[in-house]
């Protein structure tokens, strides 16, 4: 399937063509003619499919069609909202890139920052609105939006925006859209209050679901050392000083576990920045945009900082520590192995959190290999004189050999796979 088949016309080609997109994700293969009908859509899926590209074009060429058949001024025919500023930065970004010769055009609204330039751009009129719910919600109670144009209308991560609390603002701006639109719904996951949000939004709909098992284990390489929670310091440092080169991002279960590990990593000499929301609005674009920029090498990020970060030939995402949410487990490795790209995630373990990788395990439906051939193995020994001996009755030993469900690798897991020394 190409992009020509779906129907896509001549200056959108061409656009992806300059993008390097030869064949449509499978999200992409399946959303756009549904979208190109004119249905709604309710899409099951995480970032790191194609998503964006999914709703995007097909909204741009509808854009287009529109205003050949009826030419008049700009107006807000599009909204997009989405949980957080670095993802309708990305969105924004990905319109601009598949729009660029069709001369519709897009802007992003967001909190933390002043609103001038934005009201300006709405000011000299655009297509497409990319928005976060407050700063949107606040713009339209100053008079600066209206929604009474809109004519296709995205809810983009829903179940983080619910994770956030943005509920009641996604009802307010749903009851200000008009009767008479198209309507996208994207969500990782489908728990009952999300499934009762599309049902606000959405009229006759067809749904697409993408797996995560199947964004996950056909792309992304697992891994998982067994380490004590002392020694993940050590660990980390032990795999960025491998392949400096490369390009990693670091997760975080918590922002002061942040700017611990960019400190750690100082004294080792290893150049770090963290990104999440105690950091400033520009502090963050700034760490985003050097690590984009292969500026910083080592990108470390919580969760919800981390929702919009796209980086093409990120190699490494590695989990410092397991969350406790094993759908955030997919999300997280989702930002390694983009649509055609291949990526590694690694990911420490250490006693508490066995617990959190069964769930995990179980959600992707695949066991993660076991990589015990590293130098801070936690095999139950190193805590003996330190801590009481209780621990070691739920401890499961780590396993050694342990084969690659993938089939072919052996356990040697690293960025660098092939050239990786066997021990240190
Ligand atoms: P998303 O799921 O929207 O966050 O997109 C994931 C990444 O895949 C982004 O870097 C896109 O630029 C890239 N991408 C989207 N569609 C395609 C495609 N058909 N071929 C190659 N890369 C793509």
């Amino acid at each position: 399937m190409t992009f020509k088949e779906l129907g896509i016309i001549e200056p959108i080609l061409k656009a992806l063509t300059a993008e390097g997109y030869t064949t449509p994700t499978p999200i992409q293969e399946k959303s756009i003619p549904i979208l190109l009908k004119g249905k709604d859509l309710l899409g099951c899926a995480q970032t790191g499919t194609g998503k964006t590209a999914a709703f995007s074009i097909p909204i741009i060429q509808q854009l287009v069609m529109d205003r050949e058949s009826n030419p008049q001024q700009r107006k807000i025919r599009t909204l997009v909202v989405t949980p957080t500023r670095e993802l309708a930065i990305q969105i924004g970004e990905n319109f601009t890139s598949y729009s660029r010769f069709t001369g519709i055009k897009n802007t992003v609204i967001f909190g933390g920052i002043k609103q001038g330039r934005q009201t300006d751009a709405l000011r000299k009129g655009v297509d497409v609105l990319i928005a976060t719910p407050g700063r949107l919600l606040d713009l339209m109670n100053q008079g600066f939006i209206s929604l009474r144009d809109i004519k296709y209308a995205v809810l983009d991560e829903a179940d983080q925006m619910l994770d956030m609390g943005f509920i009641h603002d996604i009802k307010k701006i749903i009851a200000k859209l008009p009767e008479n639109r198209q309507s996208l719904f994207f969500s990782a996951t489908m728990p009952p209050a999300i499934v009762e949000l599309s049902k606000k939004i959405l009229g006759d709909f067809e749904r697409v679901t993408i797996k995560p098992q199947q964004a996950t284990a056909e792309k992304v390489e697992q891994g998982v050392y067994f380490v004590t929670k002392k020694n993940k310091p050590s660990l980390l440092i032990h795999l960025l000083e491998k392949d400096p080169n490369d390009s990693a991002l670091v997760f975080s279960r918590t922002k002061h576990g942040a700017n611990k590990i960019v400190k750690q990593l100082a004294k080792a000499d290893i150049k770090a920045d963290a990104i999440h929301g105690n950091k400033s609005q520009n502090a963050r674009q700034k760490a985003l945009g050097d690590f984009k920029d292969g500026e910083l090498k080592v990108l470390i990020a919580t969760d919800i900082a981390a929702r919009g970060i796209d980086v093409e030939e990120l190699s490494l995402v590695i989990n410092y520590d397991l969350p406790n949410v094993p759908e955030t487990y997919v999300h997280r490795i989702g930002r390694t192995g983009r649509a055609s790209a291949s990526g590694v995630a690694l990911s420490f373990c250490d006693a508490e959190e066995r617990p959190y990788l069964k769930d995990i395990q179980k959600l992707i439906n695949q066991q993660v290999p076991v990589i015990a051939d590293h130098p801070y193995v936690d095999d139950g020994s190193e805590e003996i004189p330190l801590v009481e001996k209780k621990h070691h009755n739920n401890r499961q030993k780590p396993r050694t050999g342990h084969s690659n469900p993938r089939g072919g690798r052996n356990n040697n897991h690293s960025r660098n796979r092939n050239n990786r020394p066997k021990r240190d």
